[in-house]
C-alpha cells in the first residue's frame, strides 16, 4: 500500500482550507499528500458567514458583502456599521470548486475514500473527523436555513440582520438570521442555542415558514437551497498524540460562545503552514484562553437563564461595534474586552462562576 507524508482525514472546510495553503505555498513540491473524504461528490452544503477580521483565501467565493446589520429583541432594533470589519459569506460550492481544481493539479495529491486504502503507520496525520461524546448535558447550536427567491423586489440588500429574538424562545434560546444576498433573494435560517436530545426545536420547516409569511410579511416566494445543521458549543474530544494534529471543529477552532469557525480554521491553516517542516514539535494551536475561559462563562449563564439572553445579546451590541466584533471574532484587545464585560449583568455572570 502507498505511503504519503501527509495525509488529511475529511476533505471539508478545514481539510480543503489546509490543502491549499500548503499547495499555495509550495510546500507540497517535494512532499505528498492524501485527502481521505468519503463524500460522493461535492455540492454547494453550508454558507460560511463571518466578519472579516483577517485576510483569507478565498475572497472570489464571496457570495455577498454588507457594511450594516440589524440585532433586535422584541420592540427593539439596533443598527450596526461594520465598514472596517464588513460581514462576508462564503459559498461553499464555489470554495469546494475553486480549491478542487487547484489540488488536482499537483500529482502529488491523491484523493481516498477510505484511510484502510492506503499505509498511515509514517505519515503525518491532520485530522478534521470529530470525536464526540453522546452527554446530553452539552449544548449546541442546530438551525435551518432556506434560500428563497421573491419575484418582486423585496429585500434591502444593503442590510443583513444577524439576531432577531422576536420569536417563540420555547425556555431556550432562539434567534432568526437573515441575509439579504440581493433585492430578491436571502438566506433565512433559524437558530437554537440548545440541548441536542430536545427534538421539540426541529420543526424548523414550520418555524421558518411562519418567520417569512407572518414575521417578515412576504407571502409570494419559493425556496431554492435548504441548509441543516449543529455546531458544537463544546470541544469534541482531543487527544494528543504524536504524529497526528487535529484541525477545524476537531481542532477546537469553533468559538463556543458565537459558532463561528471559519475563519480559525483559516488562520489555523496558515500557522501550520509556516511550521510545516517542523511539525511534530509545534506548539498546539488553540483560541486564546481569555476567550476560552469567558465563552465557559457565558454558556454557562445561557444553560442556567436562557431568558436573559436576548438581552444580553442586545445590550452587548450596546458597546462600540469595532469593539463587538473584535470580541466576537477573538480579536479583542483587553481594554475592548473590558467594554464588553461591563455591558454584562454582573451579579448573573458572577453567580456563573460558581455553578
Ligand atoms: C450548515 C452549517 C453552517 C455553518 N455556518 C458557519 C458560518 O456561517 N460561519 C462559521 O464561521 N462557521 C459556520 N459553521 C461551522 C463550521 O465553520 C463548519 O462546520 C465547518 O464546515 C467546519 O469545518 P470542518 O472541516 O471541521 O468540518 P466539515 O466541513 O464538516 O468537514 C469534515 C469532513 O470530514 C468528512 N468525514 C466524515 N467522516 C469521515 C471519516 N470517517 N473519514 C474521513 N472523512 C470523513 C466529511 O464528509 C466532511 O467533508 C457552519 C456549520 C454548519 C454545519
Amino acid at each position: 500500500m502507498k505511503e504519503f507524508d501527509y495525509i488529511i482525514i475529511g476533505g471539508g472546510c478545514a481539510g480543503l482550507s489546509l490543502a491549499y495553503e500548503l499547495e499555495i505555498n509550495e510546500k507540497l513540491k517535494d512532499k505528498t499528500l492524501a485527502i481521505i473524504e468519503p463524500r460522493l461528490q461535492y455540492k454547494k452544503d453550508k454558507t460560511w458567514s463571518f466578519w472579516k477580521v483577517a485576510s483569507h483565501n478565498f475572497d472570489d467565493c464571496i457570495k455577498k458583502s454588507w457594511e450594516n446589520f440589524t440585532v433586535n429583541i422584541p420592540k427593539k432594533t439596533k443598527h450596526i456599521k461594520c465598514e472596517s470589519y464588513p460581514y462576508q459569506s462564503v459559498d461553499s460550492g464555489l470554495f469546494y470548486e475553486k480549491i478542487n481544481k487547484r489540488l488536482k493539479e499537483n500529482k502529488n495529491i491523491s484523493f481516498f475514500k477510505n484511510i484502510n486504502e492506503i499505509d498511515s503507520k509514517n505519515s503525518f496525520i491532520f485530522n478534521s473527523v470529530p470525536s464526540i461524546k453522546k452527554d446530553h448535558r452539552n449544548i449546541w447550536q442546530h438551525f435551518c436555513g432556506v434560500e428563497i427567491e421573491t419575484q418582486n423586489n423585496f429585500f434591502d440588500d444593503e442590510i443583513f440582520n444577524l439576531m432577531d429574538f422576536d420569536c417563540e424562545q420555547r425556555e431556550s434560546v432562539h434567534f432568526f438570521y437573515t441575509l439579504p444576498y440581493s433585492k430578491t433573494t436571502a438566506l433565512v435560517e433559524t437558530t437554537w442555542l440548545s440541548r441536542m436530545n430536545d427534538s421539540s426545536k426541529k420543526d424548523y420547516d414550520a418555524q421558518i415558514k411562519d418567520y417569512i409569511e407572518n414575521h417578515l410579511n412576504l407571502k409570494n416566494y419559493k425556496i431554492t437551497y435548504k441548509e441543516e445543521g449543529a455546531i458544537p458549543l463544546f470541544y469534541p474530544l482531543y487527544e494528543i498524540e504524536k504524529n497526528k494534529i487535529n484541525i477545524g471543529t476537531a481542532g477546537g477552532m469553533t468559538r463556543l460562545s458565537t459558532g463561528y469557525t471559519f475563519l480559525n480554521i483559516q488562520e489555523h491553516s496558515r500557522y501550520i503552514c509556516n511550521n510545516i517542516d517542523n511539525i511534530s514539535k509545534t506548539k498546539k494551536f488553540e483560541i486564546a484562553k481569555k476567550y476560552q475561559f469567558l465563552d465557559d462563562v457565558f454558556l454557562r449563564v445561557l444553560e442556567k437563564h436562557p431568558e436573559k439572553m436576548p438581552d444580553i445579546f442586545f445590550k452587548m451590541f450596546k458597546s462600540s461595534p469595532k469593539a463587538v466584533i473584535k470580541f466576537l471574532s477573538n480579536k479583542s484587545n483587553f481594554f475592548e474586552d473590558l467594554s464588553i464585560i461591563f455591558k454584562m449583568p454582573k451579579i448573573t455572570f458572577i453567580k456563573a462562576l460558581f455553578y
